[in-house]
């Protein structure tokens, strides 16, 4: 029973770090009022909107005649159990976040608009299997039902009327005329849901595997942080499957996180096969219908798998069991809008919750996993050995001071590419800048063409014909004369992957070549074409940015040709130098993965550089203690812990005059601490608003955590903060 003055706190999707106070709906029972039920209630003048129950209680600040009531409760029981709200009340604890964001942002869309909480069908299509073997000729007349049918004729699933909606326009008449004919056929089925035929058996664990493999599951029902610290091609796949396959004989729920670029087809079919079990997605691609009945099914412990990005971090589970987080030094585990928060670090909150084991798998961790190994937090299982018995590649630095270069190549590279191509072996090329040219400039006068928006120089693109800002998406049409001489040489300098390509073709004709970056994949589907093509053997070079150097396994590549390292050695962003290091050690574990041995080649203005040389012993452990000291010695993370405040408005004085009042409300507290700032972040101006940063610092997390929870209710009172748009990031990844 509540009291006769029950109070219910509501969580409200709006801006505010604030929950809202509400009275139960008249006539209701009110002992069916329990934390985490959907309800429905008037906000602001006029509006209603759905809300979640927090809080039961019969405390409130605010006179009770002020109160409103709650119109309606959506939920006869809670739609997800206490494990999830405790996670998420820390996390929002954590990151000082708009409750909003944290509790509704989490959920299913669905969820939030008040649908019904129930498993629904989706509709699917499949060819009919009757004809299945016929050819589409007799469709000549029909160009969009012939377009419609080889579609679906080229995936082996069933495709839902999302994936039909992304290719084409205004399918469903054509699709129906396919029904009608019995070539296409509808299929019922609930999503994400479905069991390879094809059972792969278990491989024999070498010694190094089955050590860590019997660590982890030794212990399945206490807290216990693992990182897999094993090279590329070690076998940490086989490990996560094993201690998966511990998990549900023991009746339990596994997540494995990957980062967004992991997800891929190729992967989820290896997990079935090898599990030989339903295994659920959950990323971003999925529709909203999709996405709900996932989170249901796994709700319901109606799936012993779920494989996700860092959104299925917020699912809830019967019985979780065990978390995987593969690359876990990824940067795309940490959300960098709206909800700040590390997929990563929260895992390991979850799993300490939960009282489980949680494996962190990287070739290259993240400098904060390798310092909590040394702090005793984590333990470290190591993987030395390739798993298939291949060689790890050479790697050579290539001195290119002074050489004669064509384009971005030097001649020692094109070399070793000739004599690739006529060995027919794959090459990779790895060069992390997409477009034709990083800067388009007047040739008379030496101005640069910037972003009227950014203030940042603007990359070439030549297949649009354009140029397009990277930061803010801004494009024009190339100007014909410089827009300060009026001058008509206008040239393009630096290299990105389109003009890259541009070269190798004049220089081998005959080489098929691939390009993957974000431009040449943004279709969906093409990315997972390309990849089919490459590891068929249609593609002799690839060349591509960060994206082709992820997790994929390419065992005919044998020449990995690394362009640039230069900016990541000297940039002003102190984990530049971490990214560097991974990026070439990810992109050299793509060599050599098949029979043959391979080679990575880094062209390089600074040979010499210690960090180099470490990367060329394929000795992470020193390069990442190199690292460490750098970081000790300058008082950086993970010594220290960080928050930023970013402030952005139309006006540079705006957000100047917010952070340096926030800064003041710092000056009476008697918690440690360092401030820096107001200063300007290297990108000023973004999408025509002016940034401004406030940098905090302290020793601690527990420091961090209770200055901020002192500060941002204060900073939220500030009549200047509601002039500008600011957003604080606990653990920021980059100053940007
Ligand atoms: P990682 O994720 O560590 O880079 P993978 O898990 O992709 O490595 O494994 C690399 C290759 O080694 C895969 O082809 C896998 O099938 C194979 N492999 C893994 N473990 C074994 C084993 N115990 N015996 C033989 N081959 C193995
Ligand atoms: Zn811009």
């Amino acid at each position: 029973m509540h009291s006769p003055n029950c109070i219910l706190k509501v969580v409200i999707d709006t801006p505010l770090r604030k929950i809202f106070d509400y009275l139960p709906p008249a006539n209701i029972d009110e002992s069916i009022l329990v934390p985490a039920l959907r309800l429905r209630v008037p906000f602001g003048k006029s509006k209603k909107v759905i809300g979640l129950l927090l809080e039961v209680t019969d405390k409130t600040g605010i006179p009770r005649h002020k109160l409103k009531r709650v119109e309606s409760v959506l939920d006869s029981e809670p739609i997800f159990g206490q494990e999830l709200l405790y996670f998420m009340q820390w996390a929002r604890d954590y990151y000082h976040q708009p409750a909003g964001d944290v509790f509704l942002g989490t959920l299913p869309r669905l969820i939030r608009t008040g649908s019904n909480l129930e498993v629904s069908s989706i509709e699917k299509w499949e060819i009919s299997e009757v004809v299945e073997k016929q050819t589409s000729e007799f469709l000549k007349n029909s160009p969009k039902q012939k377009a419609i049918y080889d579609y679906i004729k080229s995936h082996k699933q069933p495709l839902t009327s999302g994936q039909l909606s992304d290719v084409f326009t205004n399918w469903r008449i054509p699709l129906k005329q396919l029904e009608r004919k019995k070539l296409v056929s509808k299929v019922t089925q609930e999503n994400g849901i479905s069991i390879s035929n094809k059972i792969l058996s278990d491989l024999k664990l070498n010694p190094e595997q089955e050590q860590a493999v019997s660590t982890i599951t030794s212990r399945l029902n206490d807290y216990q942080p693992c990182l897999l610290y094993g090279i590329t091609g070690s076998g940490k796949t086989e490990v996560y499957i094993k201690c998966i396959q511990e998990v549900i004989k023991n009746n339990r729920q596994a997540l494995v996180l990957l980062p967004e670029i992991g997800l891929t087809t190729q992967f989820i079919n290896y997990f079935k096969s090898r599990l030989g079990l339903e295994i659920a997605v959950m990323h971003s691609g999925l529709t909203d219908r999709e996405r709900l009945n996932t989170w249901l099914r796994t709700r319901d412990g109606n799936n012993r798998v779920l494989l996700g990005t860092r959104s299925a971090l917020w699912t809830p589970f019967k019985k979780l069991g065990l978390i995987v987080v593969d690359e876990e030094h990824d940067l795309s585990y940490k959300q960098q809008e709206n909800f700040r928060y590390s997929a990563r670090d929260l895992a390991l909150l979850r799993a300490h919750q939960a009282r489980i084991p949680i494996i962190l798998g990287s070739a290259t961790p993240s400098m904060e996993s390798i310092y909590n190994v040394m702090q005793g937090k984590y333990r470290e299982l190591c993987l030395g050995r390739r798993a298939t018995g291949s060689r790890l590649p050479d790697i050579l630095i290539k001195d290119i001071r002074g050489k004669n270069m064509t384009g971005a190549f030097s001649t020692s590279l094109l070399k070793q590419i000739e004599i690739n191509l006529q060995k027919n072996e794959q090459t990779l090329l790895f060069l992390n800048r997409r477009g034709f040219a990083p800067v388009y400039m007047c040739h008379d006068c030496g101005a640069i063409i910037k972003c009227p928006r950014c203030e940042i120089r603007m990359t070439y693109h030549k297949s649009t014909g354009r140029l397009h800002c990277h930061h803010c998406g801004h494009q024009e049409r190339i100007p014909g004369q410089c827009p300060q001489c009026s001058g008509e040489n206008m040239i393009e300098i630096g290299h990105g992957t389109q003009r890259a390509v541009e070269t190798l073709e004049t220089l081998f004709p005959k080489a098929r070549i691939s390009r993957i970056d974000r431009d040449s994949t943004r279709r969906k589907g093409s990315m997972e074409t390309m990849l089919k093509d490459i590891n068929e053997g249609k593609v002799d070079i690839m060349i591509g940015t960060q994206m082709l150097a992820k997790g994929h396994h390419f065992p005919g590549v044998t020449l990995v040709g690394i362009i640039d390292t230069d900016h990541g050695l000297h940039s002003a962003d102190y984990r530049a130098s971490e990214r560097m290091g991974q990026l070439i050690m990810q992109v050299s574990g793509r060599a050599g993965r098949g029979d043959k041995s391979g080679m990575v080649y880094i062209q390089s203005h600074f040979p010499d550089h210690p960090l180099l040389l470490t990367l060329k012993a394929h000795d992470y452990k020193q390069y990442s203690s190199l690292l460490l000291k750098e970081r000790a010695d300058t008082g950086l993370p993970p010594y220290t812990c960080q928050a930023l405040i970013r402030a952005e408005s139309n006006s540079k004085e705006r957000s100047q005059r917010f952070l340096q009042e926030a800064r003041q409300l710092l000056a009476g507290s008697g918690i440690s601490h360092d401030v820096f700032g107001p200063f300007i972040p290297p990108i000023e101006k973004r999408a025509g608003r002016y940034r401004m940063q406030l940098l905090l610092q302290t020793e601690n997390r527990k420091l961090l955590g209770e200055l901020l929870a002192e500060w941002i209710p204060e900073i939220e009172q500030l009549q200047s903060s509601r002039k500008v748009r600011w957003s604080l990031d606990v653990d920021p990844q980059d100053m940007l």
